[in-house]
């Protein structure tokens, strides 16, 4: 059994497939650059509804180009929360900025507003100006974003989503992507529209910032190639993996439902024993992960060889929250301390999850966790 079973994906789209499409950019060779990566950011914005979408070379590139475009640097502050995987925090001090870490909220693993509102308080204290708050949208689902939108406004802080782990996903009527000043996503291959190898983007509605998202990722060019307007990075998506993801975008829709069905099914085999994760009114999570919170003091480490011995892989996102690790401890919190988020960290277990789970699988999955509960 595979955790994510990029295999059976390879056969549902057809191999020959994916073969035709890299071998169109063998033939054309245009490696940089090329046809596929403007046709693959064109049907990216539609699928979001975004005006602009400007491909880079990986989902942390993303969020660095993001502040970068934003102009944040030394003095600024960027709201981050810290249960979340290191490159939402690990892009700021690189600017010269700060990451001050916020909690989550227990119901849907995303920035709980009030802690939002302390940390704000305590980056001011701290004598940083916050500047931009960076919501995740933590395996696949959006936080309270009509909350944190409004706080960003009040606050005067641009908003930044990480869809890393959510393309696909909804908030109210706005597709991840869609919402935000900047928004940015991975293709890693294990995301759910991944390609074979690294890949990122990020999509605005605001023209001055695509175009300086479009020159930053190619170090900071002007009007041509060796006319140098600013300081950028290279950061380019490659053709080839443009081209995979044209393939698999065709078939993403398919696999998004594919994706629901698996995550309801597993709710109705182990809701009734265990702590199930749970989609709020208005939302749909892309199900980048299916995350169950086990009962506190569960031997999360017992549980996890009882169902490897039954041929069940699992996965912990994420065993130590960034504010307790040695890097990012001396960055401010908020001052209430984070209590759901160092109460999850011990408790979360994610299962096998991928859009070609069948119902025998899931069965399984489901029977080796109730075994696994009871021994732990
Ligand atoms: C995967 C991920 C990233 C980084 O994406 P890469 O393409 O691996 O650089 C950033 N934020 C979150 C929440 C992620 O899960």
């Amino acid at each position: 059994m595979e955790f994510i079973d990029l295999g059976a994906q390879r056969a549902a789209i057809g191999p020959d497939r994916i073969a035709a499409r890299i071998r169109a950019v063998l033939d054309h060779g245009g490696f940089i650059m090329g046809p596929e990566v403007r046709a693959l950011e064109a049907a990216l914005a539609a699928f979001c509804g975004a005006k602009h979408c400007v491909s880079c070379a990986n989902g942390t590139d993303a969020l660095q180009l993001a502040l970068m475009t934003l102009g944040i640097g030394p003095g600024d502050a960027v709201l981050v929360p810290s249960f979340t995987f290191a490159a939402t925090a690990e892009v700021v001090p690189p600017l010269g900025a700060t990451p001050v870490f916020v909690d989550i909220d227990e119901s849907d693993f995303g920035m709980d507003p009030d802690s939002l509102m302390r940390g704000i308080e305590a980056a001011r204290s701290a004598g940083l100006v916050p500047r931009a708050v960076m919501p995740v949208d933590l395996f696949g689902l959006p936080p309270d974003l009509d909350a944190i939108s409004a706080i960003a406004a009040a606050e005067d802080l641009h908003l930044i989503c990480d869809a890393a782990q959510s393309f696909g996903a909804r908030h109210g009527d706005r597709t991840a992507g869609a919402i935000g000043e900047i928004s940015t996503t991975s293709f890693f291959p294990a995301k759910p529209l991944g390609c074979y190898g690294d890949g990122g983007a990020l999509f605005t509605d605001d023209d001055g910032h695509a175009d300086m998202l479009r020159s930053l990722r190619v170090h900071g060019k002007g009007s041509h190639k060796y006319d140098n307007a600013r300081i950028g990075v290279n950061s380019r998506l490659d053709t080839i993996q443009a081209a995979i993801l044209l393939e698999k975008l065709a078939v993403f829709p398919g696999e998004l439902k594919a994706r629901t069905a698996a995550a309801d099914r597993y709710g109705a085999l182990l809701g009734n024993r265990v702590k199930v994760p749970r989609v709020p009114e208005g939302r749909v999570s892309s199900w980048a992960q299916y995350t169950l919170t086990l009962p506190e003091g569960a031997d999360r480490d017992a549980m996890q060889a009882a169902m490897k011995a039954s041929g069940v892989p699992t996965a912990v996102y994420y065993p130590r929250p960034l504010h307790l690790q040695g890097p990012y401890a001396g960055f401010p919190h908020d001052p209430a301390g984070l209590p759901v988020t160092e109460n999850l960290a011990p408790r979360v277990l994610s299962l096998p999850m991928h859009p070609y789970l069948t119902e025998e699988v899931q069965a399984q999955v489901a029977a080796a966790t109730i075994g696994a509960l009871e021994v732990a």
